[in-house]
């Protein structure tokens, strides 16, 4: 097959959905397949035996793109819903089908899951480290342009706040955040003018946030915004250069103080520049909200693996791997939750409540048959699993 010139390296949304991006091993495994006649009717699942640095849990994600992917093949599939957290061993996508139906994409849906899922964990974290504090996703810049809509989106779906490109913030259908860049203050010379151009071409309702580390002292730059702007400041943003930051906790504090005494107690204060679950906590005291940029879009992917382990109907798996499909049991009043048998009755919880099973069906014989929710419903499921959840479990 040739392949058409391109501008941009990426393949093409109908590339994706034709199964061209694939390892080659399964166009070999399919010809080997169809000459010997072979086909049969499995099961596969998709499960993490272990997750990235340790992480004890991770957001499912990329559920709605995998569910367009398969559209219209002859398969059954089953998913827990977008947004869930689950564990590593949990099975969070079950195909049935003809495996000449479907092996070709194993590499997209699974690259789907596996990258979309480590970043709306990524910030799932930082949304847990920030605690109530403004999380936005400033992440685009060191991701291929391609990819933005998708990183924004699972970054959104994690627990962000707000994204900061346009055509994601379109794709999720929100406005986009975003406070100024350097290149304005540089462009106008100083930082009041530049809050100034700013606020008169930006819509009303955006907040005002000047960005005050470009050319003078934050504090000194921090008060003369403030005394300058008044009412309409918003808040300031520090993105003090690593060489300058020294400490940028002691430096926001004093900055606080400053505006306190002088009854600027309602401007916020917004830090970035790498940042993360780990360093956000130390400036939780001070800082009012987050830019969070290439920790989120450089999100370990998850290492989920795709194992078939049922063949016409009967359970079998390779080495290491336990046969027949499996669905996630929970019990929705104590959370107690059980791997069963995906034939079998979820059964009661020792707490006397009737389990539920979290893998849906998604797609019945080609049809979507699950509401696929908005980005904003999937979000407000994230942050209320999130509750009681920590860093370490
Ligand atoms: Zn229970």
């Amino acid at each position: 097959m040739t392949m058409s010139p391109r501008r941009f390296h990426v393949a093409t949304e109908d590339e994706i959905a034709s199964g061209v991006v694939t390892d080659v091993y399964f166009r070999h495994s399919e010809a080997a397949i169809r000459a010997r006649g072979a086909d049969k009717r499995v099961v596969g699942e998709m499960r993490a035996a272990s997750l990235p640095s340790g992480w004890p849990w991770a957001v499912l994600a990329g559920v709605e793109e995998l569910a367009h992917l398969l559209e219209g093949l002859p398969v059954n599939v089953w998913m827990p819903p977008e947004g869930t957290v689950f564990l590593p061993g949990d099975p969070v996508f079950t195909v049935e089908g003809d495996y000449l139906a479907f092996g070709r994409f194993e590499t997209s849906f699974l690259g789907l899951i596996c990258q979309a899922s480590g970043i709306a964990t990524r910030a799932a974290r930082c949304r847990i480290a920030a605690e109530d504090r403004v999380l936005l996703s400033f992440g685009a810049r060191r991701m291929h342009p391609a990819i933005a809509p998708m990183i924004e989106r699972a970054c959104y779906i994690g627990g962000c706040d707000g994204v900061s490109t346009i055509l994601a913030a379109d794709v999720i259908g929100i406005p986009p955040s975003g406070t100024m860049p350097h290149a304005l203050v540089l462009m106008l010379g100083n930082t009041v003018e530049a809050a100034w151009a700013f606020h008169e071409v930006v819509e009303p309702d955006a907040r005002r946030i000047v960005l005050i580390d470009t050319l003078n002292d934050e504090k000194f730059e921090t008060l003369r915004v403030a005394e300058a702007l008044g009412e309409i400041l918003h808040g300031v943003r520090f993105d003090t250069p690593g060489s300058r930051r020294g400490n940028l906790r002691q430096i926001m504090a004093e900055v606080r103080w400053e505006l306190d005494l002088r009854g600027f107690e309602r401007v916020k204060l917004y830090a970035s520049g790498g940042l993360d679950e780990d360093t956000i906590p130390n400036l939780n005291p001070v800082c009012d909200g987050y830019g969070v940029g290439t920790s989120l879009a450089s999100a370990p992917t998850l290492n989920l693996s795709f194992d078939l382990v049922e063949i016409e109907g009967q359970p079998m798996a390779k080495r290491g791997k336990e046969s027949g499909a499996k669905f996630v049991a929970h019990c929705p009043a104590c959370g107690e939750r059980k791997i069963i048998y995906w034939r079998s009755a979820p059964g009661r919880c020792h707490c006397g409540t009737e389990r539920e099973i979290l893998n849906r069906p998604l797609i019945e014989n080609g049809r979507i048959v699950a509401d696929l929710p908005s980005a904003t419903e999937i979000r407000s499921y994230v942050l209320a699993q999130l509750h009681g959840r920590t860093l370490t479990g």
